[in-house]
């Protein structure tokens, strides 16, 4: 799955995209006429992943037999209809690259964990992608089982960590419980999950003789598209969620507010001109304490619709606030905002739920909102690697606070935001 020029994956999709030809001519894009020039991409229609998802998946790959074979990859399913997509290979952006030569990590010993459903796309794309040393070992691991894989993790001295930033965090406590060297690791690839300060100081804390490196990733496209790393301070103060861009292996255009992206890459579900649910500000010539060249960085912010937004191992939907309100409909009107932050406390990642919820009465601000939270909280659901649990018992685990109520008359619309020190770059 070779890089190709913008020309090239613009015909060769034309060529053989069922998706992309229907579209394209339906909104009255040809390429044979429309485009000559790199700067033409801007007159092609943007797909969106509702757009994406609509086609069966036979006719949204174009897989060809000669690079295959393909691994199915798909998101959570967290809306209920997960989106399927084929890989074969992930690819190393030179940030990966610029790293890899700068750390001591030999990538010998290799643990993933990551959830089930995403293993054998995440195992095969890292292998062809070159990941792992050729003398590598690779377990894979199970993220509901971490005590067992810690003693795995001990026994085969793993040197080399794919994991999401919670999963880091909660694997670390229990090594540093059973008294296992830590300082063994000593390369960590986080994706899967927003970051907040407070996983990014925790890990820093766990693993200090590692260089971690994080990517942002989505599940549909078959590189990272932005990398930084435990060197980044710079990024850091702009924003947990900045990143060095991946220029090599995408376009990235900021289109009135949307972020879209075209991967140039043959692979089998083209991306060209794919609107990203993230909001993203990007910024030219970064100057970065980590030593990469000066280049564009891309900061990620809320989701564009937010619908749901998952930090911390967990999901939270719009739809399941508005269920747990139907009791107190009297009460309350169904506008809120559920602002999700995150906290260190006992060498924990605790994530916080803030509810803030719009009276309809000028009593209800002398309510007990301790009691408002236990009657909502009785009905609240989330989501947890595609499964839907009770926040009511997911909160014995103590990674998880309570939910938290506000009053805000101001309120208009229901919206699930990030921490405000991943919001506050965007307003
Ligand atoms: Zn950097």
């Amino acid at each position: 799955m070779k890089q190709i020029s913008l020309r090239e994956l613009i015909f060769y999709v034309w060529r053989s995209s069922h998706l992309y030809r229907k579209l394209w001519e339906s909104r009255g894009f040809d390429p044979e006429k429309d485009f000559h020039k790199d700067e033409d991409l801007k007159n092609i229609p943007v797909i969106t992943k509702k757009e994406l998802r609509a086609i069966d998946l036979k006719n949204r790959t174009t897989a060809s037999t000669y690079d295959g074979p393909y691994f199915l990859g798909f998101s959570s399913g967290t809306t209920g209809f997960p989106l399927s997509v084929f890989h074969n290979s992930y690819t190393k952006p030179s940030y990966y690259r610029f790293i890899e030569k700068l750390d001591a990590g030999k990538r010998t010993s290799c643990l993933i964990l990551r959830p089930w459903h995403m293993m054998p796309v995440f195992i095969n794309a890292t292998l062809k992608g070159g990941y792992f040393n050729s003398e590598a070992r690779v377990i894979c691991g199970d993220i509901n089982n971490l005590e067992f894989y810690a003693r795995l993790a001990k026994e085969n001295e793993v040197d080399y960590l794919l994991t999401s930033p919670h999963t880091a965090i909660r694997l670390a406590a229990i090594l540093e419980k059973k008294k296992y060297s830590i300082s063994y690791i000593k390369s960590i690839l986080i994706s899967g999950s927003p970051l907040s300060s407070a996983a990014i100081q925790l890990l820093k804390q766990y693993y200090g003789d590692a260089t971690i490196l994080y990517a942002y990733a989505i599940a549909e496209a078959p590189a990272a598209i932005g990398l930084k790393s435990s060197l980044c301070d710079a990024l850091n103060k702009i924003s947990p969620n900045a990143y060095h861009l991946n220029t090599e292996d995408y376009i990235l255009e900021i289109n009135r507010g949307a972020s879209v992206i075209t991967s140039l890459r043959k692979n089998p579900t083209p991306l060209i001109r794919y609107a990203i649910e993230d909001q993203i500000i990007l910024k030219n010539n970064f100057r970065c304490s980590c030593g990469f060249p000066n280049g564009p960085i891309c900061i990620v912010g809320p989701r564009i619709g937010e619908e749901f937004y998952k930090i911390g191992g967990y999901s939270f939907h719009i739809e399941h606030v508005k269920y747990a309100l139907k009791k107190l409909t009297y009460l309350f009107t169904d506008d809120f905002t559920l602002q999700l932050e995150q906290a260190v406390y006992e060498k924990q990642l605790i994530t916080i739920p803030r509810l803030f919820l719009k009276p309809r009465k000028w009593f209800v601000k002398f309510l007990n909102k301790k009691l408002i939270a236990e009657i909502i909280t009785k009905s609240f659901y989330i989501n947890q690697n595609g499964k839907y649990i009770s926040f009511k018992d997911e909160l014995q685990k103590k990674l998880l606070q309570p939910l938290e109520i506000n009053f805000n008359s101001t309120i208009k619309g229901r919206r699930i935001l990030p921490a405000s020190e991943t919001v506050k770059p965007f307003y």
